[in-house]
């Protein structure tokens, strides 16, 4: 699966670690950056599909960062943050190229909605398709023809996996990579219940393919 590039500049350290594992964990390649002056010299190799940047840096105004992306043709689209409530604010920020804005504190979930919703207005596809089963990241359903299927996020990015070679079998090891987090302790039954669970869904979609198990190696979809 192709995941869309975020660049996120915050410069509160544990807001930033905080987006960092979060968004990766929502299927995200998360590039972040503490600072405008590195985030301008990184932003040229990173070619980002969207951007999230605090207005209050240290360093710079969010705004006038996004202003000189632009100007060095990056037209990915922005999620401004702002601790400030003020409507000048919001509009200097749609001046400045930013496509949306949230007040901090802000809802985790609402950012990745607005993320995605964003991507999506640029056009780019980011389903993963096998056969005749689609799988939204956006929405972690998984459908086929005209039913569907709501997934956990972690069922779906082990499927998604799968989905990524079908008819070949993926080892448990790149499996359990793929649905939790770097470093997460995972029995290995739990990929089981986890494959268990996500035959269950698939039962639902009457035209997809099927979970088989290549004992002691992995599982393919078949
Ligand atoms: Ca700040």
């Amino acid at each position: 699966m192709i995941e869309p590039r975020v660049l996120v500049l915050e410069d509160d350290q544990e807001l930033r670690r905080l987006l960092h594992r979060g968004l990766t964990e929502e299927g995200f390649d998360v590039v972040a950056s503490g600072s405008a002056a590195d985030l301008l010299a990184r932003v040229a190799s990173v070619e980002p599909d969207a951007l999230i940047v605090d207005i209050g840096l240290p360093d710079a105004d969010g705004r006038d960062v996004v202003q000189a992306l632009r100007a060095q043709g990056v037209s990915a689209p922005v999620i401004f943050l702002t601790a400030r409530d003020a409507l000048p604010d919001r509009l200097a920020g749609f001046a400045a190229g930013g496509d949306d804005y949230l007040t901090k504190p802000f809802a985790f979930a609402e950012l990745v909605a607005r993320l995605w919703a964003l991507i999506r207005r640029g056009g780019a596809d980011y389903v993963t398709q096998a056969g005749s089963l689609r799988l939204d990241p956006a929405t972690h359903a998984a459908t086929c023809g005209d039913a569907a299927v709501d997934l956990t996020p972690t069922e779906f990015r082990v499927l998604a996996r799968l989905a990524a070679q079908p008819g070949e079998t993926v080892r448990r090891r790149a499996l359990v990579q793929a649905g939790w987090p770097h470093g997460a302790i995972v029995h290995d039954n739990t990929l089981d219940v986890y494959v268990a669970a996500l035959r269950r869904k698939l039962r639902d979609l009457p035209e997809a393919p099927e979970i088989v198990t290549a004992h002691g190696v992995g599982y393919s979809l078949r």
